[in-house]
């Protein structure tokens, strides 16, 4: 992984996938290092593994909606792909919704990039050096030597399960998906190595390698500056980077081939126009208060809980991490037929409930029991009816912390309500606009030409320069943020 990790979450490592190995393991030799090693899965099993985990992953967080972008990822992607020492694989390279800048590789050849990392690259040269190194972690199978069988298995489980009984311990839902093969922990020399061959196949297909420590430079600039809560936290200290970035520059140093293609031009062409930060018409937190402007409505969550908000659920999560609050919607004609499925699941028991009205929204409410691997989870689920969709609200915690919690998931089902307030109906996302220098200046000059709408040491890290007083030269093309 380019970032190794998003939401902050320690990744989830492989301590019983040792046991396995010894056990059960076949032998198989590493494409790129020649050497037999240890593979609990073969070719063909990674390959179906990969492909199932990108649709979740798809589902999960979404793509952007931008086919010609779409690719020419792909098409850059399949480039460095052959230079690679498994061209065979199915090299699939998407783009995913989301703002936080990462880029992570599945097993198989499944690579995704974030919108945000998108945002943050400034050629196309960056773009296969980001690339090349997931494409790394395919062809030296560094995934695949961390996936155990029970891992294996488990991807199979959770797709379209109403119910996650394990998300108040690892947040979100996202223990029973393909998601979790996000989270896994390659450690610092499969990333050197990752580096390593990125920047082989870069350079083999004439992208110049020279610009390759400057999205390295970038990441860590962004992991320096503080405060800005969609980093992941990991990169404030990961004390790697500076390493990362000389190991790159020397690498670099090497190559005694005059200039080759940096593809700016083309690359800041596509990402002109394109969606800068969080996308508001996706629905957006405002404090506490959940508001969502295409479907509007709005709900309140309690002061303090760590909120998500995903493309299929918005999720909510205790600060004792011992309660959950899920909103997403429902499966079902309308509220009573979405209840009835609902309470119907197998191990899940009916409590009192039966129809309200949520302000001026017709609603079924009920508590219910549910037998867990963790033991018993009492909760709520409201389904409500607005607008032509029916909500589901799911709240849950342990049978013994429900007293503690039925206020607060009360009050949060009893604050669904409509939204005609126009300043959230109309709201609109900052995009991304490629200008050019007309005269060597400043970055303050050149933010007074073209006012961005993030601050200047925002804007300075988008445009990969050190701060206010750093000179650009004339006839540069950079990036401002506008409404
Ligand atoms: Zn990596």
């Amino acid at each position: 992984m380019f970032i190794d990790r998003m939401f902050g979450r320690r990744a989830r490592g492989c301590a019983a996938a040792g046991l396995a190995c010894v056990l059960a393991a076949g032998c198989a030799v590493n494409p790129v290092t020649g050497r037999r090693q240890l593979a609990l899965v073969s070719e063909a099993q990674e390959i179906q593994m990969g492909r199932q985990a990108a649709q979740e992953v798809g589902q999960q967080l979404g793509l952007v909606d931008n086919q010609p972008l779409q690719d020419y990822v792909q098409r850059v992607g399949e480039q460095l792909a052959r230079e690679s020492e498994r061209p065979n694989l199915p090299w699939t390279f998407r783009v995913v919704d989301d703002a936080t800048p990462n880029a992570f590789a599945l097993p198989g050849g499944f690579i995704f990039l974030t919108r945000g990392m998108m945002d943050l690259m400034d050629s196309e040269a960056e773009m296969a050096a980001v690339l090349g190194h997931e494409i790394g972690h395919v062809t030296a199978r560094h995934s695949v030597t961390q996936i155990s069988r029970g891992q294996l298995a488990q991807l199979g489980l959770g797709v379209g399960s109403i119910f996650f009984p394990e998300a108040a311990q690892t947040f979100g839902g996202l223990a029973q998906t393909g998601m979790q093969l996000l989270f896994l922990s390659y450690g610092r020399d499969a990333e050197r190595q990752a580096d390593e061959l990125g920047f082989r196949y870069a350079l083999r297909e004439g992208f110049e390698i020279r610009e390759m420590d400057d999205i390295f430079a970038t990441l860590m600039r962004i992991g320096q500056a503080s405060g800005r809560s969609e980093i992941p936290s990991w990169l404030a200290s990961h004390p790697a980077e500076p390493e990362r970035i000389r190991a790159a520059q020397a690498r670099a140093d090497t190559v005694t081939r005059g200039p080759l293609n940096t593809g700016r031009e083309a690359y800041l062409a596509r990402i002109n126009g394109m969606v800068y930060g969080d996308d508001p018409r996706q629905g957006f937190f405002r404090g506490g208060v959940f508001l969502h402007p295409e479907m509007r409505f709005r709900i309140g969550f309690p002061q303090g809980w760590r909120t998500q908000n995903m493309p299929q659920a918005v999720n909510a999560l205790a600060p004792q991490q011992d309660a959950v609050l899920q909103l997403t919607l429902a499966q079902g004609a309308n509220a009573e037929d979405a209840a009835r499925r609902f309470l119907s699941q197998q191990g899940l028991r009916a409590g009192q409930g039966g129809r309200q009205n949520v302000n001026g929204n017709p609603a079924v409410v009920s508590y219910f029991q549910a037998q867990t691997q963790q033991g018993i989870l009492t909760g709520m689920v409201a389904f409500i009816e607005h607008n032509g969709r029916t909500f589901q609200v799911l709240a849950y915690t342990p049978s013994q912390a429900f007293n503690r919690y039925e206020p607060a998931f009360r009050q949060v089902i009893g604050s669904f309500d409509q939204v005609t307030d126009p300043a959230v109906l109309n709201v609109r996302p900052n995009r991304i606009d490629v200008v050019r220098t007309t005269r060597q200046m400043t970055l303050s000059d050149f933010n007074r030409q073209h006012p961005s709408v993030i601050p200047l040491p925002e804007l300075a890290i988008l445009n990969q320069v050190e701060g206010p007083t750093s000179v650009l030269p004339a006839g540069q093309w950079k990036r401002v943020v506008a409404q």
